[in-house]
């Protein structure tokens, strides 16, 4: 594919069955083979405006981030240069690139460790760790568009979205889309926080979007799970989807995001929808994590 033709498309939901529960999937992993998931919905305002101005993308945050690799795949399409900010790089990735640093230094990622980013000049654009700002809510409009022109289409009267959240950006900008417009009946959006915990996703919500009506519903996990950090739940679980569904789903976000939902079974018992959030390129390095810490046959 030539990465500069790339063109967002309406990704596909598909019906499945999981642990005997019917549900759909918005496959958007599957909206472009290099730009995909949520960052490409996020990064979509980038893709789609023209900046004549700009020469550079500047960001930060850890790396083996999905919104990182994503970036410079946005560099690439728009002939941008791409610094990147990390606290710390492990000897380890360094001397064996792998997952997203490897394809993001690829496409021409010039990495910075242990310092902190510059104030861009008018030539550059700043993009905030993991994508959190407000350029998001563009491409989550289309992602909201899609949902309800498809319940529409189907006849279904009340729907129910679920995604993990990382930043809460996506979760966010989605609630918010279903409730400006005049919809006879909106999607409750439903989320669970990956990184930190439930007040730290609200927190992050009202740095997006003051008025606490257009924020998603969060459920509250019955166990808290450190994020990065391997479970062997989270594993089978990712295992289950895979064997069950045919999907691979991400192992960083979906496990515990699966996992929470199942035990919220009250929100399954309505049409529901799972959005699946991309970052399979992640799942190199999780995978690579997970071998060396069970060994070969976990
Ligand atoms: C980035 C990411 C998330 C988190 O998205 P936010 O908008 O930051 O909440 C969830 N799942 C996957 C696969 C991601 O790459």
């Amino acid at each position: 594919m030539n990465i500069k033709s790339c063109k967002i498309i309406n990704s596909p939901i598909e019906e499945k069955l999981f642990k005997s529960h019917n549900i759909y999937i918005k496959r958007d992993d599957l909206l472009s083979k290099e730009f995909s998931g949520n960052k490409a919905r996020k990064f979509y305002y980038f893709l789609e405006n023209e900046f004549p101005q700009i020469e550079k993308v500047i960001s930060y945050g850890s790396s083996q981030s999905n919104a990182m690799y994503s970036l410079s795949v946005l560099a690439k399409m728009k002939e941008w240069k791409f610094d990147y900010y990390v606290d710390h790089l492990s000897s380890y990735l360094e001397e064996n690139p792998h997952g997203n640093y490897k394809y993001a230094l690829k496409n021409g990622m010039q990495i910075y460790v242990g310092r902190d980013a510059p104030i861009p000049t008018k030539n550059e654009v700043f993009v905030e760790e993991g994508g959190r700002q407000k350029e998001a809510e563009y491409g989550i409009k289309n992602l909201a568009k899609e949902i309800l022109e498809w319940k529409e289409e189907q006849g279904i009267d009340e729907l129910n979205v679920f995604l993990p959240s990382g930043t809460g950006t996506t979760a966010l900008f989605l609630a918010k889309s279903f409730s400006v417009g005049m919809w006879a009946s909106r999607p409750t959006v439903y989320t669970v926080p990956c990184v930190g915990d439930v007040e730290y996703l609200k927190k992050q919500f009202l740095m997006l979007e003051e008025n606490e009506n257009f924020h998603p519903k969060i459920l509250t996990p019955s166990k808290k799970r450190h994020f990065g950090k391997l479970y062997r739940e989270s594993y089978n679980i990712w295992l289950k989807l895979r064997e069950e569904m045919g999907i691979e789903f991400d192992m960083l976000y979906d496990p515990h995001g699966w996992l929470t939902l199942l035990e919220n079974p009250e929100i399954l018992k309505k049409t529901t929808l799972y959005i699946h959030q991309g970052g399979l390129i992640g799942n190199e390095s999780m995978l690579m994590r997970y071998k060396r810490k069970y060994g070969e046959n976990i």
